[in-house]
């Protein structure tokens, strides 16, 4: 069943007869077949039903797709296989590279002896490693 991701916006009658509106994102499980976006009908309503049941007493004032944030790439896995991740992005090629450096098996984070790597300073957590005094790199 695919997900979907759908950014929508809500608006009230608040105290005084002030309009409040708010923005929400919701990820839904389509059925295979479904279109969430059609222009009527039941499959608009499986979207419609997800917002209100976030936002009761809420009216919706629109909602859309929300834009992915990366592209579709294939990747090795640990089993010998590959996978498909759907929204692939800078930070989750390097972590992608640096798991597979480490054998699949080491945490990168902590255990990556190459500092002058390039890829050493974005290999993780690297803001909280450098500053805690816990992290041990
Ligand atoms: S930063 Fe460390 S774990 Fe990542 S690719 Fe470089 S050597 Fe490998």
């Amino acid at each position: 069943m695919p997900k979907v991701r759908i950014n929508y916006g809500v608006n009230r009658k608040a105290k005084g007869g002030k309009i409040e509106h708010k923005n929400g994102r919701i990820t839904l499980d389509i059925p295979d077949g479904v279109d969430p976006f059609a222009a009527c009908g039941d499959k608009l309503e499986i979207v419609r039903d997800a917002i209100r049941e976030r936002n009761p007493g809420w009216s919706i004032t629109g909602y859309a797709e929300a834009p992915k944030k990366g592209i579709e790439h294939e990747v090795c896995t640990k089993d010998g296989g590959t996978k498909i991740i759907t929204e692939y992005t800078r930070k989750k090629a390097i972590l992608a590279m640096c798991t597979a450096c480490m054998g699949y098996e080491s945490d990168p984070i902590k255990e990556c002896t190459s500092p002058m790597c390039p890829l050493f300073p974005f290999r993780g957590k690297t803001i909280a490693a450098y500053h805690s005094d816990k992290e041990d790199i």
